[in-house]
C-alpha cells in the first residue's frame, strides 16, 4: 500500500490537437474555469482538417450556419456552404477570441500516453522535448487528420506529379495539363469541377459511384449578415432551422427504412435531370442504399464529368506506370499528375496513439477487433481519459460540430469532476461500457451503414465502431447526463494497491 502522490507540475489538463475540436475543448474549460490546460499540436499552426484540406473546391457541405459552434457564432459566412479558406480563418479565430493560442504548443507530436496509478496522473511522451504529467487528457486528434494513399501497383514508379487531396501542392498550375483523378468521393465531387476549368483534359477514375444530392450554395446578402451580427437570437433560430432540417434527414440517411428510398429517388431525380445520356447514367448510379456510404453534396460534379475536356472511366486501375494510370481493359492513360482522392488512414482498429493505462494495459490491443468506448468518450481501465470524434460518434446526417460540442462539454463536466473531488481516479465501469455497446451495436443493425455496403465506417469484418445509431438530439441528451456513479472514483487522498 502506497499513499498517493501528486506530482507537483502536472498540468490540469492536457489536450491533443489543435483542430476544431482541441480548441473548442480548450475554449470551454477556461470557460469553467479550469486555467492550467496545454494543447499539444504536432503541426505549426491550428485548424487541422481545414489547415490540410486546401484542395481547389474544398468547402463544408453542412451549411456553415450549423457547422460552427453555437457558442462561437459567426454573422459574417459569405456563402451557405463556406469554403476551407473561411473556415479555416474561423479556426482561428477561436484560439484568439477564447484565449487559446497561448495554451498551445505547435511542433509537438505527442508519441504516447502512460497512466500512473499512485499519482493518477497521465504522462504524455511528444517526439521532441520533454514529456508532461496531466490529471486528465483530452484526445482530439481528429479522425481523417492522417491521408491515405491507395495500395496501387506501381504507385512508386509514376514519374509525373503526384498530389493527395489533403496535401494540396500548390506549386502545381493544373492549367494545360493532363490530369487524371482517383476516387468520387466527398473530396473529388469537389476538386473535379474545379480542375475542369483550367486542365487539358481531367480523367476521372470511379471504383464506386455515391448517391449525390444537389446542394444549393449561394452567396449570403450583406443584409443577413448585418441582422445576424445585430440580433444574434435570429441567427440561433436560422441555425435551428438547418438542425432540425438535418435532423430529419435521420429517418433515411441513418435508418434503412421506406424514407431511404425517397432520398434514393431524390438523388436520382438530380442525377436525370443532370445527366442525359443513359449509358453515363447507369455508370454513375450506386448499387448500395443511400446513407451507407458518406451521401455526396454537389450541384456542379455530373456536369463537370460531361465537360469536353472530362471523361468517367469505370475500368478498375490494374496499376501505374511511369507514364500515367494502366486500367484493366489493357489501356495506359498517360498522365502529367495524378490526384488521389482517397480519403485517410481511419483508425477503425487499434488506438492513434499508443496508450497504456492501468495495470499496463493496451488501448491498442483492446481495440484490435474494433474500436468500442462509453459514449464515445470515456474507455474502461483509461481514468481521466475523454475522446472527442471517439468511437460511435460519426453523425450521418447532421454537423459534425454538434456531436463534438456535445463531447467536449462531457469532458469538461469530468474534469472538473476530478478537480472539484480531487480525483485520482474517474474510470468507466467496465459492466455500463459493456451494457451500452451491447445496444449501440443491437441500434446498429438496423442503420442504413449496416445494409451490406462496403465502406469506410466499418472494419474488413463489418463491424461498425464509427458512427452513431440516432437523432443528434438523442446523442445531445446522452451526453447531457454525466451519471457520476457509471464511474469508479477514487479520491487522490484514499491509499492504493500498487503491484
Ligand atoms: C475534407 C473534409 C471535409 C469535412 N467536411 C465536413 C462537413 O462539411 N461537415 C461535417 O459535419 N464534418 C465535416 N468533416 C469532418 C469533421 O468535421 C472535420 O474533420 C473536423 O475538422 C474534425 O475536427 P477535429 O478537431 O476532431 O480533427 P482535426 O481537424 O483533424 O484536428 C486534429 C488535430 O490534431 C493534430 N494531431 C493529430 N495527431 C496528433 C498527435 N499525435 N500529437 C499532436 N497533435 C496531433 C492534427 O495535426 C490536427 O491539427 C470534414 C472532414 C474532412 C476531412
Amino acid at each position: 500500500m502506497s499513499e498517493r502522490q501528486r506530482t507537483p507540475m502536472a498540468h490540469t489538463t492536457v489536450v491533443i490537437g489543435a483542430g476544431f475540436a482541441g480548441l473548442g475543448a480548450a475554449a470551454r474549460l477556461r470557460a469553467a474555469g479550469i486555467e492550467d490546460v496545454v494543447v499539444l499540436e504536432r503541426s505549426d499552426r491550428v485548424g487541422g482538417t481545414w489547415r490540410d484540406n486546401t484542395y481547389p473546391g474544398a468547402a463544408c457541405d453542412i451549411p456553415s450556419l450549423l457547422y460552427s459552434y453555437s457558442f462561437a457564432q459567426n454573422p459574417q459566412w459569405s456563402r451557405t456552404y463556406a469554403g476551407s479558406d473561411e473556415i479555416l480563418a474561423y479556426v482561428e479565430s477561436i484560439a484568439d477570441d477564447f484565449g487559446v493560442r497561448d495554451l498551445i504548443r505547435f511542433d509537438t507530436e505527442v508519441t504516447s500516453l502512460t497512466f500512473d496509478e499512485p499519482s493518477g496522473e497521465w504522462t504524455v511522451e511528444v517526439a521532441k522535448g520533454k514529456s508532461l504529467r496531466a490529471r486528465s487528457v483530452i484526445v482530439a486528434s481528429g479522425p481523417l487528420s492522417n491521408s491515405s494513399w491507395p495500395s496501387i501497383p506501381g504507385l512508386d514508379t509514376y514519374e509525373g506529379h503526384k498530389i493527395h487531396s489533403a496535401r494540396w501542392d500548390h506549386d502545381f498550375d493544373p492549367r494545360g495539363k493532363r490530369i487524371g483523378v482517383v476516387g468520387t468521393g466527398a473530396s473529388a465531387v469537389q476538386i473535379i469541377p474545379e480542375l475542369v476549368k483550367e486542365a487539358e483534359f481531367v480523367k476521372v477514375f470511379q471504383r464506386t459511384p455515391g448517391w449525390v444530392m444537389p446542394r444549393m450554395d449561394t452567396r449570403r446578402p450583406d443584409w443577413t449578415k448585418a441582422l445576424f451580427a445585430k440580433a444574434p437570437p435570429v441567427q440561433t433560430a436560422a441555425r435551428q432551422a438547418w438542425f432540425w432540417g438535418h435532423e430529419a434527414m435521420a429517418l433515411g440517411l441513418v435508418w434503412n427504412s421506406p424514407v431511404t428510398s425517397l432520398v434514393q429517388q431524390v438523388s436520382r431525380a438530380h442525377l436525370r435531370r443532370q445527366v442525359k445520356d443513359p449509358w453515363m447514367r447507369r455508370q454513375l448510379t450506386p448499387d448500395f442504399r443511400a446513407g451507407c456510404k458518406r451521401m455526396l453534396m454537389s450541384s456542379d460534379y455530373y456536369p463537370a464529368l460531361q465537360a469536353d475536356n472530362c471523361k468517367l472511366f469505370t475500368w478498375p486501375i490494374a496499376t501505374m506506370s511511369p507514364a500515367g494510370i494502366r486500367t484493366s481493359d489493357g489501356v495506359e492513360h498517360v498522365l502529367d499528375a495524378v490526384v488521389f482522392a482517397t480519403g485517410y488512414d481511419i483508425s477503425k482498429q487499434g488506438s492513434p496513439i499508443p496508450v497504456h493505462g492501468r495495470d499496463g494495459r493496451s488501448l491498442d490491443d483492446e481495440w484490435s477487433g474494433g474500436v468500442y468506448a462509453y459514449k464515445s468518450a470515456s474507455v474502461s481501465g483509461y481514468p481521466n481519459l475523454f475522446l472527442t470524434f471517439g468511437p460511435n460518434s460519426g453523425p450521418g446526417h447532421n454537423s459534425a460540430l454538434v456531436y463534438m460540442e456535445e463531447q467536449i462539454e462531457y469532458a469538461v463536466h469530468g474534469v472538473r469532476a476530478i478537480v472539484e473531488d480531487d480525483l485520482a481516479v474517474l474510470d468507466v465501469r467496465p459492466e455500463v461500457q459493456d451494457a451500452y455497446n451491447a445496444r449501440m451495436q443491437e441500434r446498429l443493425s438496423r442503420t442504413t451503414w449496416n445494409s451490406g455496403c462496403r465502406s469506410w465506417y466499418l472494419t474488413p469484418d463489418g463491424f461498425n465502431g464509427t458512427m452513431y445509431p440516432g437523432f443528434a438530439t438523442q446523442f445531445a441528451r446522452q451526453m447531457r447526463s454525466f451519471r457520476l456513479t457509471d464511474y469508479e472514483r477514487r479520491p487522490i487522498t484514499s491509499p492504493v494497491n500498487v503491484t
